[in-house]
């Protein structure tokens, strides 16, 4: 399958990684948006939020302690972060492997729709 974060999580394409495990990878984008900005991957091939089905549901509630986890190792977990996940063209979702953003490190804008 040529998808980006496969391969990246596939060690393919290289990554800096803030954390690893069987399911999850969690890594520093490489066009930073915040001062902490890292991206939670599944290693399950998952195109959108559309594409989550009830078997998923577990990893994806597994992939919100990760999250938690890799705020708290980033230093920004009383600071304060935002978790986002782009879904679909209106979104400006890029690539198409299930992931969020985790950006914190200094006082976030407001959100705009
Ligand atoms: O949510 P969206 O799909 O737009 O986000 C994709 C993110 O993946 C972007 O923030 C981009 O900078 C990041 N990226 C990356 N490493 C790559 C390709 C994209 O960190 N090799």
């Amino acid at each position: 399958m040529d998808c980006l974060f496969c391969k990246i999580a596939a060690g393919q394409i290289p990554s800096n990684k803030v954390y690893e495990d069987d399911q999850f990878l969690v890594f520093h984008d490489i066009q930073p948006a915040a001062p902490t900005h890292v991206l939670i991957i599944p290693k399950k091939h998952i195109a959108t939020m559309n594409d989550v089905a009830a078997e998923d549901l577990a990893m994806i509630g597994e992939m919100h302690k990760v999250a938690q986890n890799a705020a708290k190792k980033l230093g920004i977990s009383e600071s304060g972060y935002r978790l986002i996940n782009n879904c679909g063209p209106d979104s400006g979702q890029a690539v198409y492997h299930i992931h969020y953003h985790l950006l914190g490190g200094a006082k976030l804008g407001a959100l705009t729709g």
